[in-house]
C-alpha cells in the first residue's frame, strides 16, 4: 500500500470502524479480487461489526493499492460519500481499470455511476471496437445539448450491448454529458403488463436512490407510469441517460418518450421512426474485422495473434465475424487447444441446421456453435443445460435455486455453472453474492427451439421438484391438492417469481383462479392482492426478501400469517 493512502487508513480508522458495515463492504472487495472468501470467513467471526470493522481495516492496511481503491468504491456503491471523500484524497494513481486490465478513462468515480445504473460490466475475454465506441460516443455528445434518441442497431449477437456499455465507460460522457447519471434497462421480448413491471421497477429505483423516505404510490397503468417516470427525469435527474438494451417494439419506446436522453440497442433500425425528438443512428456492422475475431480466440487460448493457427482465420470467416459466435468457439478451444480443426469443420458442415421461421437473420453460425458447446458437455450436463430452458428472458438465478431443481447440493451446481460459464453457455453477474447466472436471449432462443417439443415435460420438471422439496410444507397445506399446496404457499411464490418472473406468477392466479377459489377463494385473493401490489419489486435483482415485502400485508393476510411463521422460525434459529 503506498504511504498516502496508508496514512489516510490510519487517520480516519476510527471513524471507519465507527461507521461502516463490513458485509456489504467485502462483498465488492471479494468481486474485484482483492479479499478472499477465507479472509471474509476469518473476518467474520468476530463477535460484533465494530470487532469486524477493525479486522478489515487490518486486513487492508496489509494490502496493495488495488483493495485501497477497490474499498474506496465499495464505500461509493454502499451510499458512505462522506467517507468516501476522506479517502478520495490519497487514492493511489492507478486507475480503476488499470485494475481490471485496461486501460482508457475509466475512474472509480466512473465505475461507481456505471454500477449504481446496472450497466453490465465488460466480458472477460473483451477486445475493444475503438472506432465504433467512438461513433456511438459522439452520438452521447449530441443529445448532451438537447434530449434525443441514439439508436444502436445491428444483428442478433454481434456486440450491440456491450458496445453501448463501453460507449458509457467514459470519464467525460459520465461527468459532462450526464451528470444525472446512466440507467440501463434490459427490455427484451415483452408484452404490456411486463413493459409495465419494468417501468414500475425504474421508477422504483431512481426514487429510491433519491430519499427512501418518500412513499410514492405505484404506477398502476403505461401512462400513469410514463407521467412519473416524466417526472423524475425532468425533476430529480435532468441530464441522466436512460439505456434501453434490445428494444423489440415501439410499444416500449412510446411509453419512454418523454422528452429525455435515451441509447436504444434493437435489432431493428426504424424503430425510432415512432418517436419524436432528435434521433441519430449507428449502425454495428454485422461483422467484427476478422482481426479482432482473431484477438478473441487469441485472447481465450492464450496464445499470441501471430501463432494462432491457419484454421483460427477461416474460424473467424465462417463465423461470420459474430462475436458471440466467436467467443464460444473460442471457450471451445480453451478447453481443447488442439481441435481448431475440428471445430472448422464442425462449422463448416453445418450439421445441425434447424428452421428459424421468426426472423430474416442467419444464425447458422451460432446454432452450429452452441451445438458443438453443448456437444462436449458430459451427458449429464448437457440434460442439466436443457433444464435451463425454462428460464425466462433476462431472469437472473442463484445456483440455490437451481440446487433444488437438480436436487443437488448447491456447491456441486456452483461448479456445473462454472463448467457452462467457461464454455460462454452462460454468463455470471458477479456484481451480487451470491453470484447470479443467466442466458444471452439468443442462447434461450435456441434452448426453446431445440426442445420445443418437450417444453411441458421441463415445466413440469420445475413443478415437480419444488413440491418433492416443499412437501413438508405447513402441515395445514398439506392437506390439500398439489395445486392449493403450491399456489398457497409463500415459498412457491418466491421461488417461481424468482425463476420465471412476476408476471408468470400472476398470470397463474388469475388462470386457475376459478379453481383455488373452490378451494379457499379468500387465500386466493390475499396472495393475488400480494402481488399486484409487489410485481415490480419482484422484478429487482438482487432479488428482495419476499418475508420482508409480506410482513407488510394486513394482518388478516394468509401471506402475511406465513411470513410471520417464517420470520419468527428464522429469528429463532439464526
Ligand atoms: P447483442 O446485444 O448485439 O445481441 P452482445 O453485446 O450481447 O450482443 O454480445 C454477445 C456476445 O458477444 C457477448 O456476450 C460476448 O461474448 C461477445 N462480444 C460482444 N462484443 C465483444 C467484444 N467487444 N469483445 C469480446 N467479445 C464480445
Amino acid at each position: 500500500l503506498e504511504e498516502g493512502a496508508r496514512s489516510s487508513l490510519l487517520r480516519f480508522r476510527h471513524k471507519l470502524e465507527q461507521d461502516i458495515k463490513p458485509s456489504y463492504l467485502m462483498d465488492h472487495l471479494i468481486s474485484d479480487g482483492v479479499l478472499t472468501v477465507d479472509e471474509e470467513e476469518r473476518i467474520k467471526t468476530q463477535p460484533t461489526r465494530k470487532d469486524q470493522a477493525a479486522a478489515l481495516l487490518e486486513l487492508l492496511l496489509r494490502k496493495d493499492n488495488r483493495a485501497y481503491i477497490s474499498f474506496y468504491n465499495a464505500l461509493i456503491t454502499e451510499a458512505y460519500e462522506d467517507l468516501a471523500n476522506l479517502l478520495h484524497g490519497d487514492l493511489p494513481q492507478i486507475s480503476l481499470s488499470a485494475l481490471k486490465g485496461s486501460s482508457d478513462g475509466c475512474t472509480p468515480t466512473v465505475q461507481a455511476v456505471l454500477s449504481q445504473g446496472g450497466v453490465p460490466q465488460r466480458p472477460v475475454v473483451f477486445v475493444s471496437r475503438l472506432e465504433l465506441v467512438n461513433r456511438v460516443r459522439e452520438k452521447l455528445f449530441l443529445v448532451e445539448k438537447a434530449p434525443g434518441w441514439v439508436t444502436v442497431f445491428g444483428m442478433a449477437g454481434s456486440g450491440k450491448s456491450v458496445l453501448a456499455a463501453e460507449a458509457v465507460r467514459h470519464q467525460g460522457i459520465i461527468e459532462e454529458c450526464f451528470p444525472g447519471g446512466v440507467h440501463w434497462l434490459s427490455i427484451g421480448q415483452l408484452d404490456k403488463p411486463d413493459l409495465l413491471a419494468k417501468m414500475q421497477s425504474l421508477c422504483f429505483r431512481l426514487e429510491q436512490s433519491m430519499d427512501s423516505q418518500s412513499l410514492h404510490r405505484t404506477p398502476n397503468s403505461l401512462d400513469e407510469a410514463k407521467e412519473r417516470l416524466r417526472f423524475l427525469m425532468l425533476r430529480r435527474y435532468p441530464r441522466s441517460l436512460l439505456i434501453l438494451d434490445d428494444v423489440w417494439d415501439t410499444t416500449v419506446l412510446k411509453a419512454f418518450d418523454i422528452h429525455s436522453r435515451v441509447l436504444l440497442t434493437t435489432r431493428n433500425r426504424a424503430l425510432a421512426d415512432s418517436v419524436s425528438g432528435a434521433k441519430y443512428q449507428v449502425e454495428v456492422e454485422s461483422g467484427l474485422d476478422e482481426n479482432k475475431g482473431m484477438e478473441i480466440l487469441a485472447l481465450y487460448t492464450k496464445t499470441e495473434v501471430c501463432a494462432l493457427p491457419e484454421d483460427a482465420r477461416n474460424i473467424v470467416r465462417e463465423c461470420k465475424g459474430s462475436p458471440l459466435v466467436v467467443s464460444l468457439i473460442g471457450a471451445l478451444l480453451k478447453e481443447k487447444p488442439n481441435r481448431w480443426h475440428y471445430y472448422l469443420r464442425q462449422l463448416q458442415q453445418k450439421q445441425f441446421k434447424r428452421i428459424r421461421k421468426s426472423s430474416s437473420y442467419d444464425y447458422d453460425a451460432l446454432d452450429q456453435a452452441m451445438s458443438a458447446s453443448i456437444e462436449v458437455l458430459p451427458d449429464e450436463h448437457r440434460e442439466f443445460y436443457k433444464d435451463l430452458t425454462v428460464l425466462e428472458n433476462d431472469i437472473k438465478v442463484p445456483a440455490k435455486v437451481l440446487a433444488v431443481l437438480w436436487d443437488l447440493e448447491p456447491e456441486e451446481v456452483e461448479d456445473i455453472l462454472e463448467e457452462f460459464v467457461n464454455k460462454s453457455l452462460l454468463f455470471v453477474d458477479n456484481h451480487n453474492k451470491p453470484y447470479l447466472y443467466y442466458l444471452h436471449d439468443l442462447q434461450l432462443d435456441f434452448l426453446v427451439e431445440q426442445n420445443r417439443t418437450q417444453l411441458e415435460s421441463l415445466h413440469n420438471k420445475v413443478v415437480h421438484q419444488y413440491q418433492q422439496h416443499y412437501r413438508d410444507g405447513p402441515p395445514h397445506l398439506r392437506r390439500c391438492g398439489e395445486l392449493y399446496s403450491l399456489m398457497f404457499s409463500l415459498d412457491w411464490v418466491s421461488i417461481k417469481a424468482r425463476i420465471m418472473g412476476p408476471a408468470h406468477l400472476i398470470n397463474d392466479y388469475v388462470e386457475y383462479g376459478p379453481v383455488l377459489d373452490k378451494e379457499n377463494s379468500d387465500v386466493r385473493s390475499h396472495f393475488q392482492e400480494f402481488l399486484s401490489l409487489n410485481g415490480h419489486h419482484l422484478e429487482q435483482r438482487p432479488f428482495p426478501d419476499v418475508v420482508q415485502l409480506a410482513l407488510s400485508q394486513p394482518h388478516s393476510s394468509e401471506v402475511y400469517r406465513q411470513a410471520l411463521l417464517q420470520a419468527q422460525g428464522g429469528a429463532r434459529t439464526g
